[in-house]
């Protein structure tokens, strides 16, 4: 008999923020013994850049994920993992009347159905009448750095989601700047500025999920909000 092996199938995806359309494969099992192994582990930044190792493995066109954005990137994995593992996952939750541990499902399909219904906001904020910038969603190459930032780092947060500043008569990339125009610029902002810009980025498109439970103690109807990679991992 000759050499046999299944035939590994290829799905089409758009991705919400940056439009552009990815062929991709589902994990196989070598890859989710991987992605197993990624569930036990605490660090950030060694979890992004292993799930982006598998990912890219994943992918069968010339998109590179290095290049996609966080939320593009959530929302790639989570179809992948649709295909490949299953749909629903379960989890347990804190019952909000009773304090007990109560079992819900997500429904994945639901949650990047969510995504896709969700539209890119303008990213153009105004912070005086000539001056303005041009926001981004967050980068992947960002990802693991911002989540180690606090509350207190927030000038260096905002500055992760600024792409271009432009007045009236010129527009310059804001990464391309040196670092001394960039922090100028930065703090030049007021607080009310900050918000302006953190407000806009809130509006991308990201993973969330309204979770109703009936718990099993008490039979109480509840609802959790779910958001983030970590909890739609397997
Ligand atoms: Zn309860």
């Amino acid at each position: 008999m000759d050499k046999l092996v299944i035939p590994t199938p290829e799905f089409s995806l758009k991705l919400p923020i940056s439009g552009e359309t990815v062929k991709y494969r589902p994990f196989l099992v070598r890859e989710e013994k991987l992605l197993l192994m990624l569930k036990e582990a605490k660090d950030n930044t060694m979890i992004i850049d292993n799930l982006k190792k598998i990912m890219q493995l994943c992918i069968l066109d010339n998109t590179s994920v290095a290049n996609i954005s966080y939320a593009d990137f959530e929302f790639l994995f989570l179809n992948m993992r649709v295909r490949s593992i299953g749909e629903t996952i379960d989890l347990e939750t804190e019952c909000e009347s009773c304090g007990k541990k109560t079992p819900c499902v997500i429904d994945l399909n639901q949650v990047t159905e969510e995504m896709e219904k969700s539209s890119v906001p303008d990213k153009t904020v105004m912070l005086t009448n000539e001056i303005g910038v041009i926001v981004k969603p967050l980068e992947l190459r960002n990802a693991s750095a911002i989540s180690n930032l606090t509350e207190k780092d927030q000038l260096k947060i905002v500055a992760a989601f600024i792409d271009k500043i432009f007045t009236e008569k010129d527009v310059s990339s804001f990464t391309e700047l040196s670092s001394d125009h960039q922090l100028a610029f930065i703090d030049s902002l007021s607080m009310k500025h900050i918000s302006m810009i953190m407000e806009r980025v809130s509006q991308f498109p990201r993973l969330k999920a309204d979770i109703q439970y009936v718990c099993t103690h008490c039979q109480h109807n509840g609802n959790i909000q779910v958001e983030g990679l970590d909890n739609f991992f397997i």
